[in-house]
């Protein structure tokens, strides 16, 4: 008999998961701009805000469980079926639920060794192994993806444009991947910055999802002003809306923020704003940046640019100098394995102003 005591035991897998680490945010109180989480520095669409009040009085009441109100708006606005979407207390939740139907133990699912933190704990938590397949700089790599397969990948992960890194893939490379996956492996493309993407041989996967049997799009609107709202969605094939359906929690988005993302969606003076506030100040600091050869920022699709330092102790002491300096950025060593790079969200123009002053500033000191 051994001493350990008896106690409920998670599943297997689930205590090798390490926990996501979220942006850094200041100290409560405190004047600190926060570039650490990717939110849009020009606050929510009013449209959305004014629909999330609207029903302060009706709390009582449970919302309509399937989210028609916002799948009927994005249907209008994106041109798709709206039985063929599905809701999400955002896109975590749909990205999770898709792991925990298609991914059970001895399954393993594909990411690229960059990709967005979620995966590999979403994989683990339904009992699969995670693959990490090699970067070509920083960017996806397809020919290396389609090598890791084994008859075992149910699933492949690719955040499009990538987080933290800020590369995409165009077109013609998802259509190169999905075309060299056998049918029944999914692909699972995470388009949660699409909406910043200016590059012309970008499309989202709306086109593939339409085509196959095995691609789903995910979507969300915390980068575009609604995070604390948490509404995200997802686009696949009438099987797959079926399944998730089946296990998705009944009334997973809450009424305010079914109709404020509805409200969201529809505002297109607002999201046009904020696509070319972050064009314009993606391009200024990647430039700023760049000039000074101390630095070199991956050139970015989203809201967000990830720099690249010498090495982690010149990263550490730039994250250092800009906290003090009441800007937090986002630190990628212990999360993602770039401990010589910092992800920046691109902000108001004076937080950029700042962040490119000090950094530079930086360089002449050391
Ligand atoms: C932020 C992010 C998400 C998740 O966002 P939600 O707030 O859960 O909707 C999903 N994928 C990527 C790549 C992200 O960066």
């Amino acid at each position: 008999m051994s001493d350990a005591p008896i106690r409920p035991i998670p599943q297997p897998g689930i205590l090798d998961i390490a926990p996501y680490v979220p942006g850094k945010s200041g100290a409560p109180g405190s004047s600190y701009i926060k570039l650490s989480s990717n939110e849009s520095p020009l606050g929510a669409s009013p449209k959305a805000i004014a629909a999330f009040r609207s029903v302060a009085d009706t709390l009582d009441i449970y919302p309509e469980g399937t989210s028609k109100i916002l799948r009927t708006a994005l249907g209008e606005v994106h041109g798709i079926d709206p039985e063929l979407i599905v809701c999400g207390n955002g896109s975590d939740d749909l990205l999770h639920l898709l792991a925990q139907c298609y991914l059970g133990q001895g399954d393993e699912a594909i990411m690229s060794r960059y990709g967005f933190s979620v995966y590999p704990i979403i994989t683990k938590a339904a009992g699969a192994s995670i693959v990490m397949v090699d970067e070509d700089d920083y960017t996806a790599d397809v020919d290396a993806i389609l090598a890791t397969v084994t008859p075992r990948t149910k699933i492949i992960w690719l955040a499009n444009p990538n987080n933290p890194t800020g590369t995409y893939l165009p077109d013609a490379e998802i259509r190169r991947l999905h075309a060299g996956l056998r049918q029944d492996i999914m692909l699972v493309i995470d388009n949660a910055y699409a909406e910043y993407v200016t590059a012309e041989d970008f499309t989202t996967g709306a086109n593939l999802v339409r085509e196959a049997s095995n691609v789903v799009m995910v979507r969300t609107f915390s980068k575009m002003g609604l995070a604390a709202a948490r509404i995200g969605w997802m686009v696949g094939p009438d099987h797959v809306v079926d399944a998730i359906n089946r296990i998705r929690g009944p009334f997973n988005v809450n009424l305010p923020a079914q109709l404020a993302g509805a409200a969201a969606a529809r505002d297109s003076e607002f999201n046009d704003r904020l696509k070319a506030h972050n064009a314009q100040w993606r391009d200024w600091i990647t430039a700023e940046l760049d000039a000074s050869n101390h630095f070199r920022v991956i050139p970015s699709q989203a809201n967000f640019v990830m720099v690249l330092f010498p090495d982690a102790e010149h990263a550490t002491l730039a994250f250092e100098t800009l906290r003090d300096r009441g800007l937090i950025v986002r630190e990628i060593g212990a999360s993602y394995g770039i401990p010589d790079g910092l992800r920046i969200s691109i902000g108001s123009e004076q937080a950029m102003r700042g962040v490119a002053g000090i950094l530079n500033a930086l360089v002449k000191v050391a």
